[in-house]
């Protein structure tokens, strides 16, 4: 079959085909080309049933002859349609692609609530176990050290575990000597008044001797931390000559372990 094509040369075109016949060329061409099957759906067809394709009010081709034009129309077709395609295949992949980080995301969400309910149930059981040691231990040490009716009390369960932890504590210190003889001491926030509770990294070479007999005494694993003290009097009003504050001593604070699961902590005064 036959189909009628209108077309539009370029200037460029137009004056390319002048100088090769020698003769005017119109702008608007009308060429009859054999056309397809598969073409038809490219061409409109008139009331007659003839194939046309009317590209005058489009832009100009820049083509020299009608076959060029239909074979341009079938390569713009077939790109527009590849791209139609690649379009189509971008958009599935990138929703693809969503999905699965959607998928990774909550997977990862999934594992880190897993994670932590493990961790939690592991700390939960050593915590546990760590209790269970401490009752153990508090038990023994009760049904070895304790009085007989101490021994009751602890029994009938009426005896909590911080006066128990006392009573350890203070038998720990004696038995290493320790007389805990020194109290946190009271201080005020007025910066006229000398009293203090300071943290020192030194002593004077007169207290060192005491610290020195102190520490011959202490488990293993005791740690200390020093203090200079002035204690305040103004809530007492002991002052009267103009000195808000007692005289200074030293403390050594003491940390002592019992047993791989207490620490207890006490001040000793050294002068
Ligand atoms: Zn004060």
């Amino acid at each position: 079959m036959q189909a009628t094509i209108t077309y539009l040369l370029t200037e460029q075109a137009q004056r390319a085909q002048m100088v090769a016949t020698g003769q005017p060329v119109a702008r608007r061409q009308v060429a009859i080309v054999e056309v397809s099957p598969e073409d038809f759906p490219l061409l409109d067809v008139a009331d007659d049933g003839t194939l046309f394709l009317d590209l005058s009010d489009t832009a100009s081709m820049d083509v020299a002859d009608s076959l060029d034009v239909l074979s341009k129309i079938r390569e713009e077709q077939a790109a527009a349609e590849a791209a139609k395609i690649a379009a189509q295949t971008k958009k599935l992949q990138e929703q693809a692609a969503a999905e699965a980080a959607k998928i990774a995301a909550k997977n990862k969400k999934l594992q880190q609530q897993a994670d932590a309910a493990a961790a939690e149930e592991a700390k939960r059981i050593a915590d546990d176990v760590k209790d269970k040691a401490k009752s153990d231990f508090i038990a023994a040490w009760i049904a070895q050290h304790a009085d007989d009716q101490t021994r009751e009390q602890f029994a009938e369960g009426l005896l909590s575990r911080a006066a128990a932890l006392t009573l350890i504590a203070d038998d720990l210190f004696s038995s290493h000597g320790i007389i805990p003889n020194a109290d946190v001491p009271d201080t005020c926030r007025d910066s006229d008044c000398p009293c203090c509770d300071s943290s020192v990294e030194t002593l004077p070479r007169r207290i060192y001797p005491r610290w020195r007999e102190l520490k011959g005494k202490l488990p293993e694993g005791s740690t200390v931390r020093f203090s200079k003290v002035r204690e305040c009097l103004r809530d007492e009003e002991r002052y009267d000559d103009g000195e808000t504050a007692g005289p200074v001593y030293y403390t050594a604070n003491l940390t002592v372990p019992c047993g791989g699961l207490f620490q207890f902590e006490c001040r000793v005064k050294l002068g």
